[in-house]
């Protein structure tokens, strides 16, 4: 399985033809007589929520997709470890702000808009700001760590990443 679409065989490396299956076009390669599955990447965030301030822990990226952009922290889960867990490892990478994964709650779980073939499956979790540890300071891929309230980020010229920016404003009415 692949996470951008297949030229060639990720196993014996033969150029790939294209099948229908199931109604779908599949790329499958006639060496080892299999299709090469084209599949969503999953990913974990959480959004860490300051109820008194209603602001919600957010990251600049510094690393390409949008570089500048706000978001909530998140990445892709590794092999092997829960969602909860990737979205835990990534607040703390990300932020140094540390957590319980068991303290997380599911926001929701969204396909998001596929970036050149990359196709995404977030699963948004939401945590209050008292049950995690530490300052926030920008770790890994971020430039700047820090809670933002939406008004008062409105009233700045800062951008947020797009397929996140439902999630910053939805996490405080969770
Ligand atoms: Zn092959």
């Amino acid at each position: 399985m692949v996470s951008r679409p297949a030229e060639f065989c990720p196993r014996c490396g033969s150029a790939l033809e294209t099948i229908t299956l199931e109604g779908r076009d599949r790329t499958h390669c006639p060496a080892c007589e299999e299709v090469v599955w084209h599949t969503p990447v999953p990913c974990a965030a959480v959004a860490v929520v300051d109820r008194a301030a209603s602001a919600v822990l957010c990251v600049e990226r510094d690393v390409p997709p949008g570089v500048g952009e706000w978001t909530l922290p998140g990445g892709h889960m590794e092999v092997g470890e829960a969602p909860e867990a990737a979205a835990a490892r990534e607040l703390e990478e990300e932020t140094g702000v540390a957590v319980d994964p068991a303290a997380l709650e599911i926001l929701d779980a969204a396909t998001l808009a596929p970036r050149n073939g990359k196709h995404v499956v977030t699963i948004h979790y939401v945590v209050d700001r008292a049950e995690t540890e530490g300052e926030p300071t920008a770790g890994s891929d971020a430039s700047a760590a820090r809670f933002w309230n939406p008004s008062t980020f409105e009233a700045t010229d800062e951008v947020f990443r797009p397929v996140h920016e439902q999630r910053f404003r939805a996490a405080l009415e969770s």
